[in-house]
């Protein structure tokens, strides 16, 4: 059997509202081996927590994906930054189960632009809600660009599975966020950062694979092999569990 990743995806309320996973996230997770489960939310359940033990039953590895803003009560704010723009209670709530799930059974996760911010979250860090308002000397992190287009620099720490895996101090990345994490959650550590000091990526200590990134390495992963080989570890990951 090949390894199956639970995918978490986006959604919108209403009766049409829809479902929806970046076909870039499912295409990276079929190319590395895996066979991508996608997860819809859990619409209407008493105990979203159940629903998210028992999907990563069916599992063995979870991919959080990338979205909007986290409700910031979640992580202890007393109100929203002006600059939150859309929250999706729904999807939160969901996700946080998942990943608090997924962090208890030490199964591999990987995490993608909000998936780094909602395992942090779920692990009892915090986030910076919005970049250009409250880091002073931020570079620019939201940029319109081609999603396989890398915008800036980030330097990964040397004993980090990153490192590992990209072989080198520096790499380019695309950046698709306004915001970061901060506070580190107990019990992980920060492996990336880009020049002005924003954190780019967060590992879990003594994790077999627990991965955060504050890029979209699923958009650049079509036209370089580094970005694609972050999902082939992760994938392996999820084969040895
Ligand atoms: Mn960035």
């Amino acid at each position: 059997m090949t390894p199956v990743c639970l995918v978490s995806s986006d959604c919108e309320s209403g009766a049409s509202g829809k479902v929806a996973v970046a076909v870039d996230y499912v295409k990276a997770i079929y190319r590395s081996g895996g066979t991508p489960l996608v997860a819809a939310p859990a619409f209407g359940c008493a105990d979203p927590a159940r629903v998210a033990r028992e999907m990563l039953s069916y599992a063995r590895g979870l991919l959080l994906t990338g979205g909007d803003d986290i409700d910031p009560r979640l992580y202890g704010e007393t109100h929203p930054h002006p600059k939150i723009a859309a929250i999706n209670p729904v999807r939160d709530e969901f996700e946080m189960a998942l990943a608090v799930a997924a962090l208890e059974l030490d199964i591999p996760i990987l995490g993608i632009c909000r998936g780094a911010q909602v395992l942090n979250v779920a692990a009892g860090g915090g986030l910076i809600q919005d970049i250009p308002g409250c880091v002073d000397g931020a570079h620019a992190h939201r940029i319109s660009a081609p999603r396989w287009h890398p915008t800036h620099r980030v330097r990964l720490a040397h004993d980090s599975t990153l490192f590992r895996i990209f072989s080198k101090e520096v790499i380019w990345v695309n950046s698709f966020h306004h915001q970061a994490v901060g506070p580190v959650a107990p019990g992980f550590a920060v492996t990336a950062v880009a020049d002005d000091g924003v954190v780019e990526a967060i590992e879990r200590l003594d994790s077999r694979f627990v991965v955060g990134v504050q890029w979209h390495p699923e958009g650049l992963a079509e036209r370089d092999p580094q970005s694609l080989s972050l999902f082939n570890e992760f994938v392996n990951a999820v084969r040895g569990v």
